[in-house]
């Protein structure tokens, strides 16, 4: 028997779902991943620094699988990279291979589960088998749910209900080494194309000291391991090093969920325990979209479908080029031009601030993150953007509206982080630093910040804005 596994958004050659079901399966295991132009060819840039990351990592991923084959005594083994539309490029290359089945890891986006029963059922046809696994997230779909049987719409009893079904079952990781002599070498003249091969150039990835792969999952994990401890007061600081920076990894699987997950797990202590809650909110937003597809293009709440946004094309161009005249926001839309991250407290003030100072729809500023966030994921973003505005499960209530200039007083007290990405406002003293625009003339000489010259005005008056937007959603309530 042979058969053929199929890599996505897992790319790791350990603690592998699709990887050892495959090798306990089969005599002969190829591995594939496909460079799918049907999202390639939606990307705005050839220089987007994902794609970049994915080819880094099948580099390590390939020649991880090749010495895990030679150590077990195998001939040598290696990842086939296919440049086209996945759901031709499977089905030809099992039929090439002549394997019995494909494996996968689930994905849970509704795209992806379209192109995957179509990719399932062109198998069939041909009469190769295809089975998928859970293997991102800790529990799926039905596997957590109220007492009545129905799936959770709210975090903190989702939570309670997670942290009581698990176990160690659960965070066991599925071994790949025992049966890797039956990685299967790859065909000859099979290489990695290069990323100029598939119509991109690297996007500065080694400028941003962006680690890839596997290797730089784990130095990221150990490097966080030693200060897990103390997440829980320093998570909330942009300017401090308190997160752990492994989204991107979660993100297209270099890292394994069941692995970071029980480290969190069995540590106890208030850091990890914290730490382990954000993991969880990753599942929770996974099952909402799994349940709740309707998301990706309306309210999850359908009575919010009704709130109306402001046409604001030129407000809205403000907030993404970084010239809200808001530090706060303006410093974490260069951090996320920049580097492609953005840290979560940040991700909730930007997203406030688009959809409850400007007015303008969470769609938009939910877009714009999807094409430049490095650990982009739909389900985690559309959770985001629907938890700041208001029409999500769970979510902020509306009339809660975040201050700009006191969410930076709070989490950005010096000002260090704002001054980072902003260094037009360096000289600005620390009193003036979240609003500069309340500095007096002889300020503004002095520290050679002249508003409206060296930084914007702000683009909108705060107080007004919160009143516009309690009239927007009161009206649904009324
Ligand atoms: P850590 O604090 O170290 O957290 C560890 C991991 O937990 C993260 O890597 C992530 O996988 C998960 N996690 C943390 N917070 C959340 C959350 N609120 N929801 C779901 N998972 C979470 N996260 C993404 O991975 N992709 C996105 O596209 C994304 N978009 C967001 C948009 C908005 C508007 C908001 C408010 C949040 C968004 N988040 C997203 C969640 C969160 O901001 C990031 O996961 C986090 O900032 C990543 O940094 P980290 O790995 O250092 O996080």
């Amino acid at each position: 028997t042979s058969a053929l596994v199929w890599f996505r958004r897992d790319l790791r050659s350990f603690d592998h779902a699709a990887l050892h079901r495959a090798l306990h399966f089969a005599g002969r295991v190829h591995c594939a991943f496909v460079f799918d132009t049907a999202i390639l060819d939606a990307l705005s840039s050839r220089r987007d620094r994902r794609v970049e990351f994915i080819h880094a990592s099948l580099a390590e991923l390939d020649a991880a699988l090749d010495a895990m084959s030679r150590a077990a005594g195998g001939q040598g083994a290696g990842i086939i990279v296919r440049h086209g539309r996945a759901e031709d490029e499977i089905p030809r290359l099992a039929l090439e291979l002549g394997v019995d089945k494909v494996f996968v890891n689930r994905d849970y986006e509704p795209d992806a589960i379209v192109r995957d029963s179509r990719v399932a059922q062109r198998l069939a046809e041909a009469g190769i088998g295809c089975e998928d696994f859970k293997d991102q997230v800790i529990f799926e779909r039905d596997e957590v749910l109220t007492q009545a049987g129905k799936p959770f719409s709210v975090f903190t009893p989702y939570r309670s209900a997670w942290l009581k079904a698990a176990d160690d079952f659960q965070m066991k990781p599925y071994p790949v080494e025992r049966h890797a002599q039956r990685l299967a070498p790859k065909p000859a003249g099979e290489a990695l194309p290069s990323l100029a091969g598939i119509g991109f150039e690297p996007a500065g990835l080694a400028e941003l000291r962006m680690p890839t792969g596997m290797s730089g999952g784990r130095r990221l994990f150990e490097d966080f391991a030693a200060r897990i401890g103390r997440y829980a007061q320093a998570r909330d600081f942009p300017a401090l090093k308190g997160v752990s920076y492994l989204s991107v990894h979660l993100r297209f699987g270099t890292v394994s969920i069941r692995q970071l997950a029980a480290h969190a797990w069995r540590d106890g202590g208030d850091g990890a325990q914290a730490w382990l809650g954000e993991l969880i909110w990753r599942d929770f937003y996974h099952q909402i979209l799994w349940h709740h597809p309707h998301v990706v293009a309306r309210a999850f709440r359908p009575e919010y479908d009704g709130v109306v946004w402001d046409d604001a094309p030129g407000l809205f161009a403000a907030w993404a080029e970084a010239r809200t005249g808001y530090p706060i926001v303006d410093a974490a839309m260069r951090q996320l031009a920049q580097t492609g991250y953005m840290h979560n407290r940040l991700r909730m003030i930007v997203a406030s601030f688009l959809s409850k100072d400007l007015g303008i729809d969470w769609r938009l500023g939910e877009r714009h993150f999807a094409a430049h966030l490095n650990d982009y994921d739909l389900a985690a973003n559309n959770g985001g953007w629907q938890w700041a505005a208001s029409t999500g499960c769970d979510a902020q209530p509306y009339f809660r509206i975040f201050n700009p200039v006191t969410q930076s007083q709070k989490f950005d007290p010096g000002g260090r982080f704002i001054r980072r990405y902003l260094p037009e406002l360096a000289r600005v003293p620390d009193t003036f630093i979240h609003a500069p625009w309340t500095m007096g003339g002889i300020d503004q000489s002095a520290c050679r910040t002249r508003i409206g010259v060296d930084y914007p005005a702000p683009i909108v008056d705060h107080a007004a804005a919160r009143e516009r937007t309690l009239k927007r959603f009161g009206v649904l309530k009324a």
